[in-house]
């Protein structure tokens, strides 16, 4: 059901809604297009009921209309794509025939490969770990990694030296969290390259200063998403030029919660979609 005053949607519409509950409006982040900062937000689940339920209330300015070809399970991932395409996207901006390097092979960095190839990198490489050798490798190649560095067998430094012959990096992504990730990840730059901080690591960061202001270092932190972000997304996802088939198959009823949330932990699935 719609309220008296909306406007743009219709009982029935396929929609999927921003999470910034309450925020105010009229904030200067709010009014700049940032409602992920303003601090008046409440996400549904953080300070404010879920969404597991089969009705939920949300502002019209939150919402998103899910294009007729995409279907719920797609339209899913708008959300975490999102963060990666605020940050990547809005924030340190890919050009054309770059070279980035994404760290991790999570979930959402394996769209963040997607994401930035759609953007016009020319290389990317991506790193993981020993655990990623078995699926999510052959995922990041699948989706445009030029290469894969496992962070745990090979010195990612030096390959990436050679990969660039000796450039280094235009852009680095983070999204492995992990400090000693980071710090060799801010190696990889060329001089002026961008940094872009999304995971988020437990423990602080000792960050070699004056090493990064002699090599002109752009460091871009960020967290969530904006409007625009989403709809880049839906663009992204309607023209097919992210491919979520391995993000949308995991999909659980409701009452197979316990499942769902044991299938999400293990990690033996991308994503986990419960459907109510
Ligand atoms: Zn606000």
């Amino acid at each position: 059901a719609c309220g008296s005053s909306v406007r743009n949607y219709r009982p029935g519409q396929r929609v999927i809604a921003e999470q910034h509950f309450e925020s105010c409006g009229v904030c200067e982040f709010c009014l700049q297009g940032n409602r992920h900062w303003c601090s008046q937000k409440r996400s549904p689940g953080y300070r404010s009921d879920g969404a597991f339920a089969e009705f939920i209330a949300v502002r019209q300015d939150l919402l998103h209309e899910i294009p007729a070809a995409m279907t719920f399970e797609q339209a899913c991932l708008v959300e975490p794509m999102g963060v990666a395409a605020y940050a990547i996207l809005e924030k340190t901006g890919i050009n054309p025939e770059e070279t980035v390097v994404i760290l991790g092979c999570g979930p959402i960095a394996l769209l963040a490969v997607q994401m930035v190839r759609a953007a016009g990198a020319a290389r990317i490489f991506v790193t993981g770990l020993d655990s990623d050798t078995r699926k999510r490798f052959a995922l990041a190649r699948r989706f445009g990694a030029a290469a894969v560095l496992n962070a745990q067998q090979e010195n990612i430094v030096q390959r990436v030296s050679d990969l660039t012959a000796g450039r280094g990096a235009d852009v680095v992504v983070d999204l492995s969290g992990a400090p000693a990730a980071i710090l060799q990840g801010l190696q990889l730059l060329k001089r002026g390259g961008r940094f872009t901080a999304i995971g988020m690591p437990h423990d602080p960061v000792t960050l070699p200063w004056t090493e990064l202001i002699f090599k002109a270092i752009r460091l871009d932190f960020s967290f969530s998403a904006n409007y625009r972000s989403w709809q880049r997304c839906l663009s992204l996802i309607e023209r097919g030029a992210v491919d979520l088939s391995e993000f949308t198959h995991a999909v659980y009823p409701l009452e197979d919660w316990e499942k769902a949330f044991a299938v999400a932990k293990s990690g033996e699935e991308l994503k986990v979609i419960l459907r109510i």
